[in-house]
């Protein structure tokens, strides 16, 4: 195998290349485990066990599964969204009232306006 090609490859799947005393290893980053196998397809297979159980620790915790988290998620949005619209309808409702107080501030200028005619 192409040193240069070992060295993408370690990048990609997070491994660490090491070399002591002329043998090989890889450590690998999920797990901090040094693999003395470095056959490419044998650090694969590690990656994918490896990233399983990560996930698995990572994503499940005792309380729920995984469905159940991303339930939490969606209901969190849609509360979220629920006090959004509660909040623009408030707003709403604040300046409806603002209108009507405008409209009825109008009504009695208009009402002074007269008064102050019929006395002059
Ligand atoms: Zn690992």
């Amino acid at each position: 195998m192409p040193r240069k090609k070992s060295e993408q490859f370690y990048k990609e799947h997070g491994f660490l290349p090491r070399c002591i005393n002329g043998k090989y290893s890889a450590i690998c980053k999920g797990c901090d485990k040094e693999l003395f196998n470095t056959a490419l397809s044998r650090l694969l297979m590690h990656k994918q066990n490896c990233d399983k159980k990560n996930f698995d620790v990572r994503t499940v915790p005792k309380s729920g599964s995984l469905a159940a988290l991303k339930a939490d998620k969606v209901r969190a949005q849609i509360r979220q969204f629920q006090s959004k619209t509660q909040f623009l309808k408030t707003e709403t409702d604040n300046l409806k009232l603002e209108r009507t107080l405008a409209l009825l501030k109008i009504q009695k200028l208009r009402l002074e306006i007269d008064s102050l005619r019929a006395y002059s």
